[in-house]
């Protein structure tokens, strides 16, 4: 492993990271700062979040900046504001001895007068999220033919939010004979579009294999029924006492009504999503980097930029619907040499992402075991006498007030202390598992055996009809009468055809119209009758597959 004098660093620099506490490079640096410092070629970089890519890019842009000129040098993208601002701060840490250094975060959601101003001193340095840099570049306040090097960070991220147009944009305006930079997590096939179009034979860097998670990281799956979703989260959230994490959800509604339901319980935890204002989301990410807030309940757009070292956990309440966003939500995960859990809360409709994330992170996942209300208390009473085992006692902080306490409490002895302090800490975690019963995960099915059990699934409407297999229905004719009814294809879950009936799910978005469309039809002279299943219908449903099953295991047996 070489130094950061070797890679051939200047001594400003090196004296502002030796004060950071950067002692050796990182993989990432090691790698790219001295491909940047010799300024012949474009590089493309596959690093997490959290590997050190910042001072990696970093560090040699601004040894190539001449502080003399006022002119804009360098140029950085990123998605998010956040990450804007983190990066600026971390330049600005690293230049911190180089006089005369300007580097300036350009963001959207913020006062575009005072960056004007700012723009108008003269930047050497500037961060941007695309957007407002457009919006900059089509008032004529930026200039950018002085540039000669343009970084992409969290590319894949910029191009999940929508800004290739703007990226296009950008670099097209940028010199020729500019060098860019670009850094991403996950390698989708734009980003590989990118490279091709703008870059000119760019040496490629990847640290750790192509597309996988971070290696330090644990992948644990909890197979549930949906409608146990919320219970395993509780579990497994009591079961770590001293989680730090974040609960990602797919939809704003979604976050913001497990966050509801966790704080009503007195569990400590908020919401960050985007349909908070800027101010809120900046005070819950505060807090939560503070460690005021232990679990933070987050949309992935939200959570975008919030760089927080040291989460235990990455629980997925629901997975993402792209792979690569399940890389970036565990890589949260597991750095600096630490290990981390990425938890996956899943159904069975959702197995077939799971295999898919499988085959992308190059793991498998551990089967996660719901754990029982006896191990959540156990755990938590330990873990509380293990912090009273450990903690610091100032004897002088407390020297005056302890007489008065030991006065009070002198009719108690040791062991009733220490169940009442138990029983303080613990009542509503006590009460809660005495009362609410254990259950398992459920297993996947075999290969070939059929699901018994007709349950209804997240984010789906189950819909009885009133035709069936005497009617000739098969799965296939019935998914046909059934996208005639909306324009485009209708989501549809699981079917299970009966004989005078069949019950089947579409995705919520849809199921109105579905059933709208679905009564205004005739089958072999029938009028067709369809609406939302009731409880009876669906349980109906499961005692007539159970049926149908038992038959099928006598002719069996009778051969
Ligand atoms: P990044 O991937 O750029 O977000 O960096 C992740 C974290 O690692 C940041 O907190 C950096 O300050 C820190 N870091 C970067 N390089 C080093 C280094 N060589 N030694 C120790 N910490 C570092």
């Amino acid at each position: 492993m070489k130094s950061f004098e070797e890679l051939g660093l200047k001594e400003c620099l090196l004296e502002a990271i030796k004060e950071l506490g950067f002692e050796t490079p990182m993989p990432v640096q090691e790698a790219v700062i001295p491909l940047l410092l010799e300024g012949n070629d474009d590089v493309v970089a596959l690093a997490q979040t959290g590997t050190g890519k910042t001072a990696a890019y970093g560090l040699p842009l601004l040894q190539n900046i001449d502080v003399k000129d006022h002119a804009t040098q360098a140029l950085i993208l990123c998605p998010t504001r956040e990450l804007c601002l983190q990066i600026a701060d971390d330049l600005n840490d690293y230049g911190k001895k180089m006089d005369g250094l300007f580097v300036l975060p350009v963001y959207g959601g913020s006062s575009i007068r005072n960056q004007i101003q700012n723009l108008k001193k003269g930047v050497q340095i500037i961060v941007a999220t695309p957007g407002r840099l457009i919006d900059l570049m089509e008032r004529g306040i930026i200039d950018l033919s002085s540039v000669k090097n343009v970084v992409m960070d969290e590319a894949d991220e910029m191009l999940n939010m929508g800004f290739s147009e703007d990226i296009d944009l950008i670099l097209a305006s940028v010199p020729e004979e500019r060098h860019i930079l670009l850094f991403s997590a996950t390698m989708p096939s734009e980003i590989e579009k990118i490279s091709k179009q703008y870059m000119h034979d760019p040496k490629e860097i990847v640290i750790g294999r192509k597309n996988e998670s971070t290696a330090s990281v644990r992948h644990i799956r909890y197979m549930v029924n949906a409608k146990d979703k919320y219970n395993t989260l509780k579990r497994i959230v009591d079961y770590y006492p001293r989680i730090y994490g974040i609960i990602f959800c797919r939809t704003k509604v979604e976050t913001q009504e497990i966050s509801d339901k966790l704080i009503r319980e007195g569990y400590n935890v908020d919401a960050l999503h985007g349909d908070l204002s800027q101010a809120q989301r900046d005070y819950v990410m505060q807090r939560f980097r503070l460690r005021n807030i232990q679990l933070l309940v987050a949309t992935d757009v939200a959570a975008r930029g919030l760089d927080v070292e040291d989460l235990t956990h990455v629980i997925n309440y629901t997975l993402p619907d792209e792979t690569e966003i399940y890389t970036h939500r565990s890589g949260r995960t597991g750095r600096a040499g630490k290990t981390g859990i990425s938890i996956a809360i899943v159904n069975m409709r959702e197995t077939k992402k799971i295999r898919q994330i499988e085959q992308v992170i190059g793991k498998t996942f551990e089967e996660g075991v719901i754990p029982t209300g006896k191990e959540i208390c156990s755990k938590q009473i330990f873990s509380l006498i293990d912090r009273i085992e450990k903690v610091d006692v100032n004897e002088d902080e407390i020297a005056d007030i302890l007489p008065s306490v030991y006065r009070k409490l002198d009719w108690l002895d040791k062991e009733d202390l220490i169940k009442r302090i138990v029983s303080m800490e613990f009542k509503r975690l006590i009460d809660y598992y005495q009362i609410n019963e254990d259950f398992e995960a459920v297993k996947e099915r075999e290969k070939g055996s059929k699901r018994v059990e007709v349950v209804k699934e997240e984010g789906f409407t189950k819909v009885f009809i009133n035709i069936g297999k005497m009617d000739g229905v098969t799965p296939k004719n019935l998914l046909g009468i059934i996208n005639d009814c909306v324009e485009g294809k209708a989501e549809i879950g699981r079917i299970d055809l009966f004989t005078r009936y069949s019950l089947f799910d579409v995705a919520d978005a849809s199921a109105q119209t579905v059933i709208r469309e679905l009564n205004t039809l005739r089958l072999r002279g029938r009028n067709i009758k369809a609406y939302e299943a009731t409880d009876e219908q669906i349980s109906r449903g499961t005692k007539d597959r159970e049926e149908e099953r038992k038959g099928r295991d006598k002719k069996k047996k009778r051969k």
